[in-house]
């Protein structure tokens, strides 16, 4: 395997520094301090990156994608990882529901816009009750006509409140094994009966929702595949939502460990022996992803879809994650929790505490390790 870059994939990169550069907002973690200015940002953003051509890259071209291999995408997640800026929405890995499993007019009438971030969208698929166990869900839509009438709860919904729409998972048939009574729904989230309340998490940030449906009407039309296929478009969406987007990630690692390792020799502590251990440790962790999603980057390159083997990078981003920000914590000591210290190094401990929840909890991404990818016996 050559993990090289070719000539055209390092043009690309230096025109997506160049262009990053020129046009990432700067300072927008300190300048968005109500959830409308972060919502206005994050549409804001997308729009830009639309405009600047780096919005579904890997996307076929009838419908506005550029069809480059995803290669392209992991570059441009590298550059924007290391320059720190906003996340991108959450189209990359939605909008695979509606391109695999979608009919033509559906493809038409809303990939386009979903990539030009006119449709920002949520994932309401997670239940009270129904989260590593999310065929459990009960949330029931009931056709009547040309129409389905939901009620229920979704829980978790991150970004409901900046979205326009949402993609969820509903029961249609309660008579049949759990898997298969389950179909996929699109739904604006601004129609009567819809209502949603955000949940702050631990650092105090509501990034995340709970969602009511109260006799919500949404138009059959609006069904991504057949009743009860939705199990497969699920594990479809949590398949990319596990890949190698994972690549930003190790940019922003990698420029966090070489501020912390500065850090470390201000505060006189660059020879503690458990400080070089911790550093150290992280390195290493962050070379295994890096590698492991190279791996999958190039088998996805061979048109291999994502797989099981995706809980691996998973498992790994979450403990190099956790074991920087804790490491970080540490070398900030008691100015952390004063509020002197800039950086928000308890916030970004808190947050890094959420990446073994969502997605799938990390026990629930060891279960697939270990009946999907090694074939041992359910416990
Ligand atoms: C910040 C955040 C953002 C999220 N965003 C979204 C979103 O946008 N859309 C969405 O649909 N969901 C979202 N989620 C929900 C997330 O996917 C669920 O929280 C997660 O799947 C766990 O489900 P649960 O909370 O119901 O916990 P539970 O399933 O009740 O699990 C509780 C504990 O039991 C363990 N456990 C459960 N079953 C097993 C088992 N079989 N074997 C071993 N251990 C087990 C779990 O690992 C966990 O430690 C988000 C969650 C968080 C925290």
């Amino acid at each position: 395997m050559d993990y090289r870059e070719n000539t055209d994939e390092l043009a690309f990169r230096q025109r997506v520094r160049a262009w990053v550069t020129d046009n990432a907002p700067r300072n927008w973690r300190a300048e968005t301090k109500t959830e409308e200015q972060m919502g206005a940002l994050l549409r804001a953003w997308h729009r830009k990156l639309f405009e600047g051509g780096l919005v579904g890259l890997s996307w076929p071209t009838e419908f506005g994608g550029q069809g480059l291999t995803p290669t392209y995408e992991a570059i441009l997640n590298d550059e924007l990882g290391a320059a720190d800026t906003p996340r991108v929405s959450f189209h990359a890995y939605l909008g695979r529901a509606i391109f695999t499993y979608g009919t033509q007019a559906q493809k038409q009438h809303f990939l386009p816009a979903m990539l030009r971030g006119d449709m920002q969208w949520c994932q309401g698929f997670s239940e009270p009750g129904a989260g590593s166990d999310l065929a459990g869900l009960r949330t029931y839509a009931e056709l009547r006509g040309d129409k389905y009438v939901v009620n229920g709860q979704k829980m978790w919904t991150s970004g409901a409140q900046h979205a326009d729409w949402c993609v969820m998972l509903v029961r249609t048939n309660r008579d049949v094994p759990k898997h298969k009574g389950i179909s996929c729904l699109l739904t604006p989230t601004n129609v009567p009966g819809i209502t949603i309340r955000p949940i702050k998490i631990s650092d105090g940030s509501p990034e995340t929702c709970e969602m009511f449906f109260d006799d919500v009407e949404i138009p059959v039309e609006n069904r991504i595949g057949d009743e009860g296929a939705g199990w497969r478009i699920a594990m479809t969406v949590l398949s990319y939502e596990r890949g190698p987007a994972d690549i930003g990630f190790i940019a922003t690692l990698k420029s966090t460990l070489r501020r912390l390792e500065g850090l470390a020799e201000e505060t006189g502590r660059a020879n503690d022996p458990e400080i070089r251990k911790a550093i150290a440790r992280a390195y290493v962790v962050g070379e295994a992803l890096r590698l492991n999603v190279m791996e999958q980057l190039s088998q996805r390159v061979a048109g291999k879809p994502p797989g099981p083997d995706g809980s691996v990078a998973r498992l790994l981003l979450t403990q190099a994650e956790q074991t920087v920000r804790r490491l970080e914590l540490e070398l900030t000591g008691a100015d952390a929790l004063t509020g002197r210290d800039e950086s928000d190094a308890f916030g970004a401990y808190l947050r890094s505490r959420t990446i073994s929840i969502f997605g799938g909890t990390s026990e629930i991404q060891k279960n697939i390790l270990a009946n999907q990818v090694l074939g041992l016996p359910k416990a």
